[in-house]
């Protein structure tokens, strides 16, 4: 079957309690299942915050009452059928990791070796003690997928901010990595150490609609956590989707207090200093030169990225599709007479990659212009 997956999904609050601080409060685990199944009309949703104790104990507590049952396979279905796979952010120097493991029980024997391993054990993302190739081995030990996420980022990423390649840390590459919103395959496919990591596109999200910016279309033998491994492993991708790299927040190199367009040792007008963009970065390490063939990145603005889209027009084309529906398949004339045509003309232009888009840069997203 064919399913879309978003695998970086972060919790706000749970068990009343904050667990990521620059996340939504609205963002609990209820409301991240229904919305990311309801109205993005993703089939399988990674929490990678499952490794904090609030989000810990609500999960449990889901089970409990049924909201959610185990998997035999691995994962946690909901009453809808979404498949909830357990993740782990976590930060090991400076360098963000996902971790992806089958059951709670086999989240709950890694905190016992990670919790002692740092100062936070409730807050999302937090920085661990330990060497990252011995995570791996453990993560590998429990039949887990560990993975960089957004590798090529100046904020934490593996290639991004901190290694020109993986051997600085393993033995062996990647087997896949997490492209970030700032990146696409097309900008990294030539690195020639990259040849066999698969790439992922998630969204990274810190609030509710922000769920499914990015995503993975695979092909799943059954909907559950091993036949999820099995297909990043074997590289049953479809496609990715995602939001054109330009809209990333970190694409080119911009000055960290402005977000204007900047040279990298060069000092802004107004004091700041320049933050690396992907782009140059992916340059850099080989990464736009033709590489093996792979899945196809499809690039796509969210609707709340497109002119003159507001809430009250997201809310109406909701009524006639799912917002992947709707940027990609819902047929113009159904969006037409949901809206106008104006609005039409908008989401057609964005599909055919029609709209001028100015990059974003050290922190600021990108923008599309308004002809
Ligand atoms: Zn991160
Ligand atoms: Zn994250």
């Amino acid at each position: 079957m064919s399913v879309y997956a978003d695998l970086h999904v972060h919790i706000g609050q749970a068990n009343n309690r904050f667990v990521k601080i620059t996340a939504s409060r609205s963002l609990t685990i209820s409301n991240a299942l229904k919305y990311a199944k309801v109205i993005k009309g993703i089939d399988v949703l990674g929490l990678v915050d499952s490794g904090s104790k609030a989000v810990l104990l609500e999960l449990e507590e889901l089970l409990d009452i049924g909201e959610l049952t185990e998997i035999k396979e691995g994962g946690l279905k909901t009453k809808n059928g979404l498949l909830l796979i357990l993740g782990w952010e976590l930060e090991v120097k400076e360098v963000h990791y996902l971790l992806y493991l089958p059951y709670l029980k086999t989240i709950k024997e890694l905190t016992k070796i990670l919790w002692p391993r740092t100062k936070n054990q409730e807050l999302s993302t937090q920085r661990y003690l330990i060497p990252p190739a011995k995570l791996r081995l453990i993560i590998e030990d429990l039949g887990g997928l560990f993975l960089p996420a957004h590798a090529f980022t100046p904020h934490k990423g593996f290639y991004g901010k901190a290694y020109n390649s993986f051997k600085e840390e393993f033995d062996q590459p990647f087997q896949a990595l997490e492209l970030g919103l700032s990146s696409c395959t097309e900008m990294v496919s030539g690195i020639c150490e990259l040849q066999e990591t698969v790439f992922l596109a998630n969204s990274d999200a810190h609030s509710l609609p922000k769920i499914a910016r990015e995503y993975n279309e695979m092909l799943l033998s059954a909907l559950n956590f091993e036949a999820l491994k099995e297909a990043v492993e074997k590289e049953q991708i479809i496609a990715n989707y995602g939001l054109d790299p330009r809209l990333g927040k970190y694409h080119e190199t911009a000055c960290l207090k402005c977000g204007k367009s900047l040279e990298l040792k060069a000092r802004c007008g107004c004091g700041g200093y320049a933050i690396k963009g992907v782009r140059p970065r992916c340059e850099e390490l080989g990464g736009l030169l033709p590489g093996r063939k792979r899945p196809p990145y499809i690039k796509q603005i969210p609707l709340e990225f497109l002119p003159g889209i507001g809430s009250k027009t997201i809310s109406k084309l909701l009524e006639v599709g799912t917002e992947l529906d709707i940027l990609n398949k819902t047929s113009i004339e159904e969006i037409k007479k949901a809206t106008n045509e104006k609005i039409a003309g908008v989401i057609k232009d964005a599909r055919d990659g029609n709209l001028t888009i100015t990059a974003g840069g050290a922190g600021y997203y990108g923008k599309v212009k308004v002809e």
